[in-house]
């Protein structure tokens, strides 16, 4: 998944960035206003860290211009302690939740995965296809009791098309959220492909995969 870091402040963006990307997301960074307003009309995040002072722009103008575009990435606004009404504003417009500065790097995670969980309608950390369950905190599947293992792009890939079940994810989409870039041509498109084809031999060696259906010429879908 893709996070776009919106920090002046640099210590605290590498920071996140760091930590992030040992939590297996794909981080971008922006040091002000007019860089994040830029990568955020090119890019899909699925979520954007918003610090509110920023050196160029009021954070909540960004998050209002992104809002107001369509953009459907989830917004944390990150606040310094005290700033109610910032943050009052903010969740008006439609930011998903707010954090406190200082905070702990581990609260903020914990906070993307509740935005996950409610975003897609989970009632908990796992989502279950079929004899499948997938545990998006410990990044593990389980089918009829035994693990299966796959790789982390497999995982990522899979976890994706679960949180987004009954929906067709093609192949731009499903390679600019699991890698982070969009990679043009048709060549690189059969990437997907393969890690699918991988993922579909590992699932289907503990239980049926029908549910993971190739619509064809667009993309995939997990039907549950
Ligand atoms: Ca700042």
């Amino acid at each position: 998944m893709n996070v776009l870091i919106v920090e002046d402040e640099r210590s605290l963006s590498h920071e996140m960035e760091i930590y992030l990307t040992r939590q297996n997301f794909n981080c971008d960074v922006a040091f002000n206003g007019k860089i994040a307003s830029e990568k955020i009309a090119d890019n899909s995040y699925d979520f954007v860290l918003l610090d509110l002072g920023l050196p160029d722009t009021d954070g909540l103008e960004l998050l209002k211009a992104a809002k107001k575009s369509g953009k459907e990435s989830a917004f944390i606004i990150l606040t310094a302690r005290g700033e109610v009404e910032d943050k009052i504003a903010g969740l008006d417009m439609g930011a998903d939740d707010y954090i406190a500065k200082p905070f702990s790097l581990a609260e903020l995670q914990s906070r993307m995965q509740a935005i996950l969980r409610r975003k897609h309608g989970l009632k908990s950390n796992t989502v279950s296809i079929h004899d499948f369950s997938i545990d998006i905190q410990n990044r593990t599947v389980q089918c009829k009791g035994n693990n299966v293992v796959l790789t982390k792009k497999e995982f990522d890939l899979l976890h994706y098309l679960a949180l987004h079940k009954n929906r067709v994810l093609t192949r731009m989409q499903l390679t600019e959220h699991i890698w982070g870039d969009v990679l043009e041509d048709d060549y690189e498109s059969n990437y997907i492909d393969v890690h699918v084809k991988n993922l579909r031999k590992k699932l289907s060696a503990h239980g049926s995969i029908d549910w993971l259906e190739t619509v064809r010429g667009v993309g995939y879908r997990v039907n549950a």
